[in-house]
């Protein structure tokens, strides 16, 4: 569903992503590992078109994201074509991002609504479907500050699940949670996952990583180093980066 060739990306002259080939497979986990500074955001913001890259390119079903071919030339695509390619991506952070001043109902159809025009009644029935999904059936009035950080996060993932997206990008989902709300929002993206969902997730949660992922991917001064199934590269890492790195968030 994913195919990412030689990405590169710089801010100035230092160089975040340094040529990065991935493939996901449609259906397939892949979580992505590495220290802070490694690059891990701006390859996600990447497949979105939140960033340019400075080379290569993503393809998404065949499509490539953010450019159009014009004979040998690439030229950026329009706003409304950029949107509408990101309709297709759901993505949530680990702040959560939820519009405070809106119910969690509206949060969930605003961009149904807003963006692909789905009826609001139609989106209010979808909304309480995912509501329920997600373990919050019933909370559809409350409004963000109401909920835990826990349950405003799975509001969240309910929300970029309410755009019937093909890919799903997380970045560091659980990172700002209390400890103990940590499992109820990686329920969630198990269940996710074992629906089918195809999903970019980047985490420190390894247990996560050893049970969901289909490939976990190392990714070391905006480099790949290593990649493979989890067993492999989680239980015997080969280069001494990632054997340190998981030392330390075992
Ligand atoms: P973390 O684990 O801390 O979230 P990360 O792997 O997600 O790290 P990135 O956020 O992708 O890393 O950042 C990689 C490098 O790029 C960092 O050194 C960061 O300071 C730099 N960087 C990221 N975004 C920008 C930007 N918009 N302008 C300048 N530098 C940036
Ligand atoms: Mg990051």
């Amino acid at each position: 569903l994913v195919r990412i060739r030689g990405l590169r990306k710089a801010f100035g002259t230092h160089l975040v992503l340094d040529g990065i080939d991935l493939d996901v497979r449609e259906g397939e986990v892949t979580v992505l590992l590495g220290p802070s500074g490694s690059g891990k955001s701006t390859l996600l913001r990447c497949v979105n078109h939140l960033e340019k890259p400075d080379a290569g390119f993503v393809e998404i079903g065949g499509e490539l994201v953010g450019y159009r071919h014009d004979g040998d030339r690439l030229h950026e695509l329009r706003t409304r074509a950029i949107t509408r390619q990101r309709a297709h991506v759901g993505m949530v952070f680990q702040q959560f991002n939820l519009f405070p001043h809106l119910s969690v109902l509206d949060n969930i159809t605003e961009a149904p609504a807003a963006v692909r025009g789905v009826p609001r009644r139609q989106a209010a029935e979808r909304a309480r479907e995912l509501l329920a999904r997600v373990g919050l059936a019933g909370r559809e009035d409350s409004y963000p500050r109401q909920l835990s950080g826990g349950q405003q996060q799975r509001v969240a993932i309910a929300r970029a699940l309410a755009m019937e997206p093909r890919l799903l990008l997380f970045d560091e989902p659980t990172s700002a949670l209390d400890p103990e709300l940590v499992g109820e929002v990686l329920a969630v993206m198990q269940d996710l996952a074992l629906s089918g969902m195809t999903m970019i997730v980047v985490t420190h949660e390894i247990g996560f990583a050893r049970k969901v992922a289909d490939t976990v991917v190392f990714l070391d001064g905006g480099k790949i180093i290593e990649s493979g199934a989890p067993a492999d590269v989680l239980a015997a890492p080969r280069h001494e980066r990632a054997r340190s790195f998981l030392s330390a968030v075992l």
